[in-house]
């Protein structure tokens, strides 16, 4: 019997090393093993089997489609006073649709993802509009807002695709989609309360973001200056 003179665990007769520590084991009365002696410790390291996309595809559309079914049902027999069901059936297929990427990867493009996406928020706003007595707030704020966002990250998207693409184009990109949703939002708000356009908080946003986007563009501009903030920064 051995044990590992730095940790004094105990240890198999056939190990060369310890196995928690790696101290060398040198045990000069260790009585030789036999021929068909075999170690009680597998000699390739095991592997787990991957998770297939398919399994992940039928788990998540059997998740979603039962809560939207079990709702519907809910919400017919038992608790029918309002179509409560509709929204909860809406998040799931939105969820569904959000989750494309991951149950089907490399497939979809991401100009048509972003179609898809902006075509489940609009199902799940119209699903609320059902259980609610006005419209007003679909057409003039979400319904605007939801199209806002989708053009925003489709353009995102084109310029990072078909342009030169970079940490600090990167960033440009966030800045510039950051002024313009919070402007839309500022703007499609007021409008919404008052029936008049008014900017005001999202003027700050959008300075701020106008000075990094100028400092940006300057160091882009300059390669000098760009290589000097690339070593700094590390990127
Ligand atoms: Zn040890």
């Amino acid at each position: 019997m051995s044990y590992c003179v730095n940790c004094g665990v105990e240890l198999e007769p056939s190990l060369k090393i310890c196995p928690l520590c790696q101290t060398p084991v040198n045990n000069p009365k260790q009585i030789p093993l036999p021929s068909d002696y075999k170690s009680p410790f597998p000699s390739e390291s095991g592997t787990v089997e991957e998770v297939s996309h398919k399994d992940i595809r039928i788990l998540l559309s059997v998740m979603l489609s039962t809560t939207a079914l079990a709702c519907l049902l809910l919400n017919f027999f038992i608790y029918n006073s309002l179509l409560w069901s509709l929204p909860i059936c809406g998040i799931s297929i939105l969820l569904w649709v959000l989750l494309i990427p991951f149950m089907f990867p490399g497939k979809v493009p991401l100009w048509l993802q972003l179609f898809l996406d902006l075509g489940g928020v609009v199902l799940l706003l119209s699903s609320i509009l059902c259980i609610t007595e006005s419209s007003i707030w679909f057409w003039h704020l979400m319904l605007p807002l939801a199209f806002i966002i989708f053009l925003q990250a489709e353009l995102v998207a084109f310029g990072v695709r078909h342009l030169p693409f970079s940490f600090l184009i990167g960033t440009l990109y966030l800045n510039l989609s950051a002024a313009v949703i919070c402007l839309a939002i500022n703007a499609l708000v007021s409008y919404y309360r008052t029936d008049h356009v008014h900017i005001t908080w999202s003027a700050i946003v959008l300075t701020v973001c106008v000075i990094l986007s100028a400092a940006q563009i300057a160091v882009l501009s300059r390669t000098r200056l760009r290589n000097i903030v690339r070593k700094r920064l590390h990127f």
